[in-house]
């Protein structure tokens, strides 16, 4: 790779310290213990008083903290250019214990309405039944609306950066403005845009990854983590008021190894993603497709996603084209997987082949009818994950079949 100046998420990720195995290996060790020694008996009771951290020498315990799984948490802070960082067994997980560490009972929260499903469901359905904590859903385009929402009760503000599936790119400096005006912080879902955008750098107070998708990148492992300041990230590990440390969704060391190897290489995969997403949404783009890529003039938030955007990763692997109907985005798909093996009909991103779905029907089926519409999921919407397997050359004609093969 070029050189890269020091704003660079990689440059920092590569100055992150490096950890050598046990043995002075080049790779890391993976450190399987579930329970560590301490040397003095004295030291136990000020680890648990949290006098003592693994600093002090002793790990404690797996779900306090676990020696691989801090390699990672250190990456991903280096990654987002926050203070601290902390892995969790999903992006859910990641995104339900930060919330439920910025919010207690009876406070509110300002969304957009376009949202992941599971995230949406988490706070239209679950939030509010078990924990009395309410959302309301705004349009994050207009600030004037997002503004409106606060209420005194308001403690968080929450946003994808690049949102799912409409590829809409908030507003974060302005965001970040108006959370910070009324007490609230900004907590970013940076999924869809990792290296491409770093939210720290435009105001986020927590960023948060499902590392599932293209940080980890082979479609083999669940995981997510929170990157945010010491005293948010320590706080979501209090022994009484801990959610992640009550709540438990720690992530395995084996799985940290695996993310933490495929690390050096996100810079190389997130270019390749969006140097053929990029190819391919001009080549629908050509035959008439109405086509969603942040990277397109044509996109509504173009000049926005030029601002935020760090130099050198393009404008992400994701893009989607509205087929005009379910029926025909299914035969696009079909086409596609089953007689040109151009991708694969699956949910999830961030592989290295093709995924492709249809959002009403699969990742955003937990919105209802008019959350759906206010989001601007179409029935004929297909979100596609571009993979970098194969020839470009042969992908786009193999795409170009499918558009036809759908429209004609
Ligand atoms: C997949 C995804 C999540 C949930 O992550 P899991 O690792 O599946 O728990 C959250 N946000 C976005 C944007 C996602 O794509």
């Amino acid at each position: 790779m070029q050189e890269r100046p020091l704003g660079d998420p990689m440059a920092r990720v590569a100055r992150s310290r490096h950890e050598f195995g046990e043995h002075g290996g080049v790779n890391l060790s993976i450190e399987t213990s579930a329970t560590f020694t301490v040397m003095e008996a004295g030291k136990m009771p000020a680890i648990f008083e949290g006098r003592e951290g693994p600093g002090g020498g002793c790990f404690l315990y797996g779900r306090h903290f676990n020696p691989t799984v801090m390699v990672l948490a250190r990456h991903l802070a280096a990654l987002e250019a926050t203070e601290s960082a902390y892995c969790t067994a999903s992006g859910m997980a990641a995104i339900s214990g930060s919330l439920l560490h910025a919010c207690s009972h009876g406070d509110h929260i300002v969304a957009g309405q376009a949202l992941y499903g599971g995230t949406w469901a988490l706070l239209h359905d679950f939030l509010p039944r078990k924990a009395g904590i309410e959302t309301t859903f705004v349009d994050l385009s207009d600030l004037a609306s997002v503004e409106a929402a606060f209420s005194a009760r308001t403690r968080v503000l929450y946003c994808e950066t690049v949102s799912n599936p409409t590829l809409r790119v908030a507003n974060l400096p302005a965001l970040a403005d108006i959370a910070h005006r009324h007490g609230a912080l900004l907590i970013v879902d940076n999924t869809f845009a990792p290296l491409s955008i770093s939210p720290s750098r435009h105001g986020a107070d927590v960023v948060i990854h499902s590392l599932t998708k293209f940080i980890n990148g082979a479609s083999d492992i669940v995981a997510g983590c929170v990157c945010a300041s010491g005293a948010f990230i320590d706080g979501m590990y209090d022994l009484h008021l801990g959610s992640l440390m009550l709540l438990g969704p720690t992530m395995d060391p084996r799985s940290a190894y695996e993310v933490a190897t495929r690390f050096p290489n996100l810079g190389l995969r997130m270019q390749e993603h969006a140097r053929r997403a990029s190819s391919c949404a001009e080549r629908l783009t050509a035959l008439g497709a109405a086509v969603i890529y942040p990277g397109l003039p044509s996109h509504p938030d173009y000049v926005l996603h030029r601002e935020l955007a760090n130099a050198g990763y393009g404008a992400g692997g994701l893009l989607a084209v509205d087929l005009g109907s379910a029926e025909r985005a299914n035969r696009f798909m079909e086409h596609l997987q089953n007689i040109e093996d151009f991708g694969y009909m699956a949910v999830s991103l961030g592989f290295s082949d093709t995924l492709m779905s249809a959002s009403a029907s699969s990742t955003s089926s937990e919105l209802d009818e008019l959350a759906l519409t206010r989001a601007g999921i179409s029935p004929g919407l297909v979100r596609l994950s571009i993979g970098y397997t194969g020839l470009l050359e042969d992908r786009l004609e193999q795409l170009e079949r499918g558009w036809r093969a759908a429209t004609g």
